[in-house]
């Protein structure tokens, strides 16, 4: 499942969980709240039933006490009357003999007498019935109520209460009291318990018999029933208890678990809000980091960061390819990298060191020659930077590569091209040079030669004067004169170079042809050292010609040593101070490993256009001994052991 449905799924369940939860806890709160009015409405039932029995017991004691001593019919209905005042829950009372005939009876001062209509004697049979219990039980009975019409369309519904008279173990008759249940209702319960609900008798299948309370219109009634025992019968006494208008907060605990559920949706949004804008942030994040990759990726230059210690941190593609080793083989690197070359590895340790030392790098960039998997060298343009990080401090090095073998063949080709061009134009001025002297000379040599033969023709002939003989001399002396100017012109033209001559410390003109020497020893994979004692004397000289003599003796002992079989190819270029007794100057040497000079090869080394080479010349080293010969220096070589061959030269001071 793509992480965005998933997310969307778990923020769903989230909310569906936190809203059940909410009405869960708001229905508990509510049916709670319900509980709580049932049982008060339960509590106020059981007490209504307790006050009714209580009223009850009491007046049967009071009617009990109308009997007492037993009185005169006018006292017991004067009694009765001020008894029936005071009960309005009482209609009548009656006092009958054991045959069940009335002896007395009083109706209650407050409605019409209750029989009136109905007739008494209706009502007989539930009188007889009751007082049957009542004289089993020894002690008062109840009837069931029965409804009594009062006027048209009126009535009330009734209860007897049937007390049987005992004096000294005899019965002596009854007390018959009738209750109005209304009666009961209004007058022997308090008024608290009816301020706010309904109270009523019923019957089994819930028709009301009396009812006390005002009827109120509500969606909510809360109902209970409670039983009221009485010997002989039992009523049932039903409360009623309306809610107001639904409430949506019927009480605190609804109310406070509702506000804590908006708190907890508010808060469930606003987290929801800000995820959406995390996840925004996120998205702008991973589309830069995607883009800043996609970048490094597409870049042709190598790049690679390292930390302090010079392990390698970071590579792009670019650096991975250009040395043929993966990203996990650069970054497990010990102390070498693999891309070095063996013959390099020292002097980059070294450049290394002193990089980790803090010193900064030259701005432009500087050239190295890095080696890749397979074997072969690759030169590369490096150009770093410190990295610093957000604290500005530094965490390491940035490094760029350029990969410059193309830049290399090119001005390598140039090069080559311009070598090639120099010595076209070398040899063209020497072919014209002689063309010159062969055209100066011929005159003067012809003339030289006509009046030699001339003067020999005369003087076989034998015809010849001595003045004849002179001026033919003379012509011939003139000639010759003229013939050695031509050549003094060509020395002095050799000659004026000399005034070019200045003085120079060997370090500048190493300084002049390191980088030419360079060029060629990368190409050629040769190691080029240099030795110079760091302060040498000037020496006097035209410096295009001995840098040219350098570079000659250096290009020479390169070229030798390209043969296979030669694993480290070391140039060693050196100066020394040679003092001898007469004469003080230095000597500079040229040492190679390459195979050495056969002796037959030795006999020709400083022949005009002696060469074993398909693009030789044959004529760099016959110039490198003229110019040095006339620096008042020689050039010599010898073998060196164990192999290859030293060339060197001497030049005077200053
Ligand atoms: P070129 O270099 O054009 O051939 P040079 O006069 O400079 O002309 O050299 C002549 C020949 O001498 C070279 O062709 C080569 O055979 C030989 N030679 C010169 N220097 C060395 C050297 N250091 N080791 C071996 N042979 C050399």
């Amino acid at each position: 499942m793509p992480p965005a449905w998933r997310r969307r799924g778990l923020w769903s369940a989230l909310i569906v969980l936190v809203l059940a939860l909410l009405f869960t806890l708001v229905w508990l709160a509510g049916r709670y709240e319900a509980s709580q009015v049932q049982s008060r409405l339960e509590r106020d039932a059981t007490e209504a039933v307790g006050e009714v029995r209580s009223a009850l017991t009491r007046n049967v004691q009071s009617l009990q006490a109308l009997q007492f001593n037993e009185p005169a019919p006018s006292v017991w209905l004067a009694d009765a009357h001020a008894f029936l005042r005071e009960h309005r829950e009482l209609l009548r009372i009656e006092w009958r003999d054991p045959a069940q005939k009335i002896i007395a009876q009083v109706e209650t001062p407050f409605s019409a007498p209750v029989f009136d209509r109905f007739g008494r004697t209706n009502s007989q049979a539930d009188v007889v019935q009751t007082c049957s219990t009542a004289r089993r039980l020894s002690g008062p009975a109840y009837s069931t109520s029965y409804f009594v019409l009062l006027a048209e369309g009126l009535g009330t519904e009734v209860m007897e209460l049937c007390l049987p008279l005992v004096t000294a173990g005899r019965l002596t008759g009854y007390l018959v009291a009738t209750y109005s249940l209304q009666g009961i209702l209004n007058e022997l319960i308090s008024r608290q318990l009816t301020r706010s609900q309904e109270i009523s008798f019923t019957e089994g299948d819930g028709t009301r018999l009396a009812i006390r309370g005002q009827a109120r219109r509500a969606d909510r009634v809360f109902t209970t029933h409670q039983l009221l025992d009485l010997s002989g019968t039992t009523l049932v006494l039903r409360l009623d208890n309306w809610r107001g208008a639904p409430d949506l907060f019927p009480n605190v605990l609804t109310a406070l678990v509702t506000a804590m559920s908006l708190a907890l949706i508010a808060i469930l949004y606003l987290l929801g809000r800000d995820m959406r804008r995390r996840l925004k942030v996120e998205g702008d994040l991973a589309e830069a980091l995607a883009f800043r990759k996609a970048m490094e990726d597409s870049l042709i230059t190598g790049l690679r960061a390292r930390d302090l210690n010079g392990h390698i941190t970071y590579v792009n593609p670019a650096f991975c390819e250009m040395v043929g080793f993966s990203a996990e083989e650069l970054m497990s690197q010990s102390v070498n990298a693999p891309y070095w070359p063996p013959e390099l590895a020292d002097e980059y340790k070294k450049r290394q060191d002193i990089r980790l030392a803090g010193t900064a790098p030259p701005r432009e960039g500087f050239e190295s020659v890095f080696m890749h998997k397979g074997g072969t060298r690759i030169p590369v343009l490096i150009i770093e930077a410190p990295l610093i990080n957000e604290q500005g401090e530094q965490t390491g090095w940035m490094s760029a590569f350029l990969d410059i073998r193309e830049q290399r063949r090119v001005e390598e080709l140039s090069r080559a091209s311009q070598d090639r061009l120099q010595a076209t134009a070398r040899l063209a001025m020497v072919g014209e040079m002689a063309s010159l002297l062969s055209h100066e000379l011929n005159q003067p040599l012809a003339a030289i030669s006509s009046y030699a033969t001339g003067s020999t023709n005369l003087l076989r002939e034998g015809r010849h004067t001595s003045a004849d003989l002179e001026l033919a001399m003379l012509r011939i002396a003139q000639q010759a004169e003229r013939a050695g100017k031509v050549i003094k012109s060509v020395h002095d033209f050799v000659r004026r170079r000399d005034q070019a001559r200045d003085a120079v410390t060997p370090h500048a003109l190493f300084d002049a042809v390191m980088p030419l020497v360079n060029l060629q020893a990368r190409k050629l994979s040769v190691q080029v050292q240099l030795r110079l004692p760091p302060s040498l004397p000037r020496v006097l000289c035209d410096r295009t010609m001995v840098e040219q003599v350098l570079l000659n003796l250096a290009r020479n002992g390169m070229q030798a040593m390209d043969v296979p079989g030669i694993s480290r190819r070391v140039l060693l270029l050196e100066v020394k101070r040679y003092n001898n007794a007469d004469e003080r100057q230095l000597v500079f040497s040229v040492t190679d490993i390459g195979p050495g000079i056969a002796p037959e090869v030795a006999q020709q080394l400083f022949t005009p256009f002696f060469t074993t080479k398909a693009e030789g010349m044959g004529l760099g080293l016959s110039l490198c001994r003229t110019v040095i010969e006339q620096h008042g220096g020689n050039l010599s070589f010898t073998p060196h052991t164990p192999q290859g061959t030293v060339f060197s030269f001497t030049l005077p001071l200053a």
